[in-house]
């Protein structure tokens, strides 16, 4: 302070001291006159009395008027700061009395409000302002905050502005030191944020819990911290048994090492990878999962933790895998089927492409298989066919495929090998399949019979190169079986010959440029044409004559054999049924029925509907078939054979002795007659065997109340010894070769004089 506003002070200090001290001592010592009727004595008085009262009362007053006013900034400055930290707060405050009225609000509550300022709301109650349900429902509030005299937070949904928001608000008494209440102060805040993030929070934590996919998530390190119920469901681990573990416990193994180092680089490199993969759950079985990595990143992009989510695709990995299986192995076998072997082949040829190196296929076809499910079973055959596969895979490097087409034919590809080396594989092969099996207790053989083709040398394809190697694999067959042939260029014209001749046997059957030559039958006894068996002649425009054994191959391969039969049979019953009208004797004619036209379930009608036609009576037709085309069914053949003999038609067993003869099967059979094989009769007179098997068959023919036909025969030694041996009857080129129409004629006519 300046010195002249100090003096200032001071006079008027002692000005206005002097005069209240005037006025206390008028006032405190009227019973005492004498004392100041002398205003000497009173100067006295108050020059004496003046310091004790500016030290007793004037300083002590002057003190505490600075202090007040000291005070009273400060309480403004208080105030100040109060309201400025009101007014900043990201609250809405305020202050009310005892009876609810508002004391004080800050900026952000009056707004709220709709007030322009603060000192607006002041004295007013939650009335004032709100609905009357919500003022009473605050006040009620209040009221508790009060009574109970602690803090209170609520949280409450309210249209702010027309809009729904969160609030939470801390409302809280004011007391006094003595503890009495005054009032109450409240904070209220918007809390929409925070609880639209809590909302998603517990939505994510239901999504975690609940899914249906394992959930895994780890650290930077890898280790886990958290799992999902479904990850405990699908890999049988609790959480306690894997949190603070690596993934790598679920490894299967299945994948390699490059797997993951690719899987980390994706990871590490886009942030997230997605795939399949085979895991191990805790009881070792393995799972197949679709498992997506992702890395959570904080604000930073620092990445914080990994996210994996897997679901398990197990049963649809086995579905998958079982119509794969099913689309491309052979149920039976395991082995690839003929889908699989096409892919594999097409991989080779682009891979043979490329570095010039050949491969080899194989056609195996088992020898006689035919026999083995007739005489055991289809069961048994099914199972001499999975040891074939087993063997025929253990006759092969890992890098070969073994397939099966079907039946009993299986195709084996030999990648990087040399001519040699096939030849050597073809006799590794021969030999596995030829040791004996074990099937229903029984020790058996079974052979093999093997076409090879090579690429590229002999197609490049894998339709020709296995046609070719089919080719091969036929001409194994026609060499005795148990065999393998490669495939030559010189095949491929017999291939094309045959195909050549089918085309050309179509169009003679159409063209009726076929013929039948009759070859007669003789009864040994009385030596008289008793029979006479039709024979096919195909009179080729180029090619000449073609015997019946080169032709009717080729129909039985194509099916045309069912026309083809049915025309010969046509064509011999017309023709006998045209001699008898003629007055020509009637002799029966024989009619020979390949296996295909037996099994084809139309034979029965093909016989009835010729007969009606040629009005040819049953008795006089009779029907050859071979030991092979009746074994090949039995039970179905027996059948029709009866269906047939039913109707007056017989039967004959031809080439009898060449195929597997069973003499069990021979007396189920409804039979007319046995024709013994001319490979018997032939050397009969030097062999002492043919001659014996002959006379067997003799015996046991008549034992069984059936003729027997000697065919082949072409000398009198032949026709003696059968004679001698009890054989009813007999053809061959000693009495007569086969003969066409008008030839036979004649010997009908002569037959008739004789
Ligand atoms: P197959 O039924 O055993 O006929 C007998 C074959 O022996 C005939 O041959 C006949 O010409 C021949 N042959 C007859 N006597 C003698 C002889 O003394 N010595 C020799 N070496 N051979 C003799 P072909 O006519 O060539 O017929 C061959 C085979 O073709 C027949 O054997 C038969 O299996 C089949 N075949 C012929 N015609 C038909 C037919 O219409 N349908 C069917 N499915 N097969 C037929
Ligand atoms: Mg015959
Ligand atoms: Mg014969």
């Amino acid at each position: 302070m300046s010195p002249i506003r100090l003096l200032l002070v001071l006079a008027v200090t002692v000005f206005t001291t002097e005069a209240l001290v005037m006025f206390a001592l008028d006032f405190l010592l009227p019973p005492m006159p004498a004392l100041y009727a002398n205003s000497l004595d009173a100067a006295l008085l108050v020059t004496l009395v003046f310091p004790v009262f500016y030290l007793q009362v004037f300083r002590p007053m002057q003190r505490n008027i600075r202090e007040l006013s000291e005070l009273e900034q400060a309480r403004r400055a208080n105030e100040a700061s109060l309201r400025a930290m009101m007014d900043n707060s990201p609250y809405r405050v305020w202050l009310k009395d005892t009876a609810g009225r508002f004391l004080a609000v800050n900026g952000q509550f009056a707004k709220a409000c709709g007030m322009a300022t603060p000192e607006e709301l002041i004295g007013k109650t939650n009335r004032d302002i709100l609905s009357e349900e919500q003022a009473e429902k605050y006040s009620a509030e209040e009221l508790v905050v009060m009574t109970l005299h602690k803090q209170k937070y609520s949280e409450e949904y309210v249209l702010d502005h027309g809009k729904a928001r969160w609030f939470g608000t801390f409302r809280t008494p004011i007391i006094e030191g003595a503890g009495k209440i005054i009032g109450t102060t409240g904070f209220s805040r918007d809390i929409t944020e925070r609880k639209d993030a809590e909302a998603q929070l517990r939505l994510t934590a239901k999504i975690f819990e609940s899914s249906h996919d394992a959930i895994t998530i780890t650290d930077i390190e890898g280790t886990i911290i958290s799992i999902n119920p479904a990850f405990s469901r699908i890999t049988g681990y609790s959480a306690e048994e894997v949190v603070g573990r690596n993934p790598r416990i679920l490894n299967s193994g299945k994948q390699g090492k490059e797997f993951y180092v690719e899987m980390w680089r994706c990871i590490l490199q886009n942030g997230y990878w997605s795939g399949e993969v085979w895991n191990r759950g805790k009881d070792g079985g393995a799972y197949a999962g679709r498992l997506t990595i992702s890395a959570l990143r904080d604000e930073t992009d620092k990445v914080t933790h990994y996210i994996g989510v897997t679901s398990d695709i197990t049963e649809y990995k086995t579905a998958q895998e079982r119509i794969r299986n099913l689309a491309y192995f052979d149920q039976l076998t395991d082995l690839p089927n003929r889908s699989l072997l096409r892919d594999r082949v097409n991989q080779l040829i682009l891979a043979s492409q490329r570095d010039k190196r050949g491969f080899a296929v194989v056609f195996i076809d088992l020898d006689n298989f035919k026999n083995v499910n007739d005489s055991l079973g289809h069961y048994a055959g099914d199972q001499l066919l999975q040891m074939v596969a087993i063997r025929l895979r253990d006759s092969v490097r890992e890098m070969d495929t073994v397939s099966r087409l079907g039946g009993d034919e299986f195709v084996v590809v030999l990648p990087e090998v040399s001519i040699e080396d096939a030849h050597q594989v073809a006799r590794k092969i021969i030999g596995q399949v030829a040791s004996s099996y074990l099937i229903k207790e029984r020790y058996m053989t079974v052979t093999a019979s093997l076409g090879i083709s090579m690429y590229p040398a002999d197609a490049q394809d894998l339709d020709s190169l296995l046609k070719h190697a089919d080719t091969a694999l036929y001409r194994a067959k026609g060499k005795g079986k148990n065999d393998y042939v490669f495939f030559t260029e010189e095949m491929n014209a017999a291939a094309y010959e045959r195909m050549r001749l089918e085309n050309d046997l179509r169009r003679a059957l159409l063209n009726e440029e076929l013929l039948l030559y009759y070859q007669p039958q003789i009864d040994l006894a009385s030596g008289k044409m008793i029979g006479m068996e039709a024979l096919l002649r195909w009179p080729h425009r180029e090619l000449g004559m073609i015997p019946p054994d080169r032709f009717i191959p080729i129909a039985e391969e194509s099916g045309l054999i069912i026309e083809l039969g049915e025309w010969v049979m046509h064509e011999a019953c017309r023709q006998n049924r045209q001699w008898q009208l003629a007055g020509l004797p009637a002799i029966p004619v024989s009619v020979n029925v390949s296996a295909q036209q037996l099994k084809n379930n139309s034979l029965f009608d093909t016989v009835e509907r010729v007969l009606r036609h040629t009005r040819l009576d049953a008795r006089y037709l009779e029907l050859e078939l071979t030991e092979h085309a009746v074994m090949d069914e039995v039970q179905a053949s027996i059948e029709m054979m009866k269906k047939v003999c039913a109707i007056g038609v017989k039967f004959s067993i031809d080439d009898f002795g060449t195929g597997y003869s069973s003499f069990s099967h021979l007396k189920y059979l409804p039979l007319n007659m046995v024709k013994i094989d001319q490979s018997f009769v032939r050397d009969m007179p030097s062999k002492s065997d043919d001659r014996e098997i002959a006379s067997a068959i003799i015996q046991l023919a008549h034992s069984l109340r059936l003729k027997v036909v000697a065919e082949g025969v072409e000398t009198s030694a032949q026709m003696e010894i059968l004679l001698e041996q009890g054989c009813d009857s007999a053809q061959g080129y000693f009495f007569s070769k086969p003969l066409p129409t008008q030839e036979l004629e004649v010997f009908l006519r002569a037959a008739q004089t004789v």
